[in-house]
């Protein structure tokens, strides 16, 4: 077992740093108040090659793996975006790309995924609903045959940056529960224009991550064309599960950067500082210790997921480690963020630190894009071989 990066990829990961570091603290503070999208950033990152990492040469991208890719989220992370840049590369090279070279048509690939690549085109993925929440499988929007195509009908909520999106993946009912043997049957992914007639959505106000909007999204008799079918007909979820787990990873990436930087931001400031006599802040173990630990929790979760992300690029199942990375990886940051702000004591609340953002945007990733909760319950049944308790 060789845990070495390869000299391409230390390369990655310090272009990557670099570019994230170009823009810097100062850029994400301003991003965040205005509630602005950070498009120069994500620009600049298309313009390095760095969307197209994970993707298909054929159509502009670098052809290289999920692990290349994690590495890249985890740096732009740490060099100053936090726990968001996970989500920036979740709505582009994950739910556009993965889900259309992994299942899309050759006409969808070949339009879509080079304007991907180049930053020309934003996608986002509808898929939760407000009834069902966390029991996807519950979820009620339909797209009914209508001709050659369909209908879809029903609402969304908590969907990701769909005022930047050209493209939706919307997830959808194609055969009703009662007409299919399993819940997993009868759904099925489209991937459909945001600006449509019948489309509408609206801002949700919320806690943190704030360069990217969250929205209510109403369907009312959108109409689906034939080809903008993704995967199988009724069979679509199986296929979900590739965008779903390698959303996980790039989570992951995007919450271990995040997680180095607040240690980063505490440590120069509690070393510092000093408050009684001569010894900074930083020099008792009643703040060293926490921050030690979060470190610790933080390194583990790094591991499991570069071998989630190998496992992946290699073909074989990751889901189990992707899950577990992910759920150490949102606990750790969440503490992280939480024990770098108690050893910066008020300056940690000021916004001019910098710190109370990734401490706010840090708390989401507990509960999303799958909670800890959640995850349990998957390695309590898949890892462990007990009773589904629910
Ligand atoms: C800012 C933000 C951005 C998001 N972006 C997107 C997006 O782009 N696209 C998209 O489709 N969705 C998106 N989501 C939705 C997100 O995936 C869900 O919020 C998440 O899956 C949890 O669902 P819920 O909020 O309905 O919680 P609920 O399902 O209502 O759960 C509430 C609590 O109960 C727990 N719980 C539920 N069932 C069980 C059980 N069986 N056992 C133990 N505990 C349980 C949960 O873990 C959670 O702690 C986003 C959410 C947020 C807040």
């Amino acid at each position: 077992m060789d845990f070495r990066l390869t000299e391409e990829q230390r390369m990655i990961a310090e272009t990557a740093y670099r570019i994230g570091d170009e823009f810097g603290l100062d850029y994400w503070r301003e991003k965040d108040a205005k509630k602005e999208f950070p498009k120069e950033l994500w620009q600049a990152v298309c313009d390095a090659g760095l969307c197209g990492v994970a993707l298909p040469e054929e159509y502009g991208g670098a052809g290289s793996g999920m692990l290349e890719m994690a590495l890249i989220v985890e740096n732009l992370a740490a060099s100053g975006g936090g726990a968001t840049l996970g989500q920036l590369f979740m709505i582009n090279p994950i739910f556009g790309g993965v889900t259309i070279s992994k299942h899309g048509t050759d006409k969808m690939k070949e339009e879509l995924l080079p304007r991907l690549i180049k930053g020309d085109l934003n996608f986002c993925m509808a898929l939760t609903e407000a009834r069902a929440g966390s029991n996807s499988l519950e979820l009620k929007t339909f797209a009914e045959a209508d001709g050659d195509g369909w209908r879809l009908n029903g609402e969304k909520i908590w969907i990701t940056a769909v005022d930047q999106a050209e493209k939706m993946l919307v997830i959808a009912r194609t055969k009703k529960v009662e007409e299919v043997q399993k819940r997993t049957d009868g759904l099925s992914m489209f991937m459909i224009d945001v600006k449509r007639d019948g489309l509408t959505y609206h801002p949700i106000d919320k806690v943190g991550t704030k360069t990217l909007s969250s929205c209510t999204v109403f369907f009312d008799d959108v109409r689906i064309e034939p080809e903008e079918l993704v995967g199988t007909l009724h069979g679509g979820w199986k296929e979900l599960l590739d965008t779903l787990n390698t959303e996980r990873i790039v989570t992951t990436a995007g919450l271990v950067g995040a997680g180095s930087l607040a240690l980063r931001v505490a440590v120069d400031y509690a070393n510092e500082r000093k408050v009684f006599g001569n010894r900074p802040v930083g020099s008792y173990q009643g703040i060293q210790f926490p921050l030690a630990q979060a470190k610790a929790e933080i390194e583990c979760a790094r591991l499991m997921n570069y071998k989630a992300a190998a496992q992946f690029d290699a073909g074989e199942p990751f889901g189990s480690e992707a899950n577990a990375a992910k759920l150490i990886a949102a606990q750790a940051v969440a503490d992280a963020t939480e024990r770098a702000m108690q050893a910066m004591g008020g300056m940690g609340y000021a916004t001019e630190s910098h710190l109370e953002r990734l401490w706010r945007d840090a708390r989401l990733f507990r509960f999303a894009p799958v909670s800890e909760e959640m995850i349990l319950n998957f390695i309590a049944v898949h890892d462990l071989g007990m009773p589904r308790s629910y």
